[in-house]
């Protein structure tokens, strides 16, 4: 399956997505877990996104592109792709549409992930992300904690609050969100791609997917 998974931040699109990925082999594209990756190897690259990052703003969209052109020439997504986090901006949907007919790629949907901005700051504010840039799994102190309290089930390393996860920095990444990413639903409206699903619950959107997809 190829789709986009759009959604404000803490919507639960990396959490869909990893469980899509179960479904055929697709691959997670999460350009939140490339940067990260960055960050923590303090590459050119991690440095100059960094500071957007810490204060909740986006990355500029050349940075993105950039990044997005060399990952959508990897061979590793035969079976599909869950892009997941981008596009998060008009002009990174325009120029991914480009990007998708010069190398021949066709959409299968837009998943849209429409949580009340409540549920969302709760979310937000009590998620908890694996330190280790190669791991990043996600937890959550109240509905998905770690076995042993600070420490991540899969990797053993210590689970974190992330820099932009401050009631400040989420407040900031919501207007953002409101401002320059919800307007990628009228955009993929326009198009026949969009989906929109309401649930709460991940496994219940999984399910509208698989069976919006036929399969
Ligand atoms: P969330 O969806 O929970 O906000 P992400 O992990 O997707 O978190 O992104 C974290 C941060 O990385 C964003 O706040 C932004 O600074 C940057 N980022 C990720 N994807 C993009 C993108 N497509 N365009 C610009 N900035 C991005
Ligand atoms: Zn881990």
């Amino acid at each position: 399956m190829k789709l986009i998974l759009l959604g404000a931040p803490g919507a639960g699109k990396g959490t869909v997505a990893k469980r899509l990925t179960q479904i055929d082999g697709s691959v997670q594209i999460s350009t939140g877990d490339i940067l990260r990756g960055e960050v923590n190897a303090q590459s050119e690259l991690g440095k100059k996104a960094e500071e957007y990052m810490k204060k909740g703003d986006l990355v500029p969209d050349e940075l993105i592109m950039g990044i997005m052109e060399k990952r959508l020439q990897e061979p590793d997504y035969q079976k599909g792709f869950l892009l997941d986090g981008f596009p998060r901006t008009i002009p990174q949907a325009d120029a991914l549409k480009k990007l998708m007919e010069k190398l021949n790629i066709k959409l299968d949907m837009v998943v849209n992930i429409d949580v009340p901005r409540d549920v969302i700051i709760d979310r937000l504010s009590t998620r908890r992300t694996c330190s280790n840039p190669q791991c990043q799994a996600i937890y959550n102190i109240k509905s998905m904690p770690t076995k042993v309290e600070g420490i991540c089930d899969k990797c053993g390393s210590p689970v974190i609050q992330r820099a932009d996860e401050t009631a400040e920095a989420i407040a900031h990444r919501l207007d953002t969100y409101n401002q320059k990413t919800a307007p990628l639903i009228g955009f993929y409206e326009k198009e026949g791609m969009l989906k929109t699903f309401t649930a709460t619950s991940s496994d219940e959107i999984v399910a509208g997917v698989k069976q919006a997809l036929g399969i």
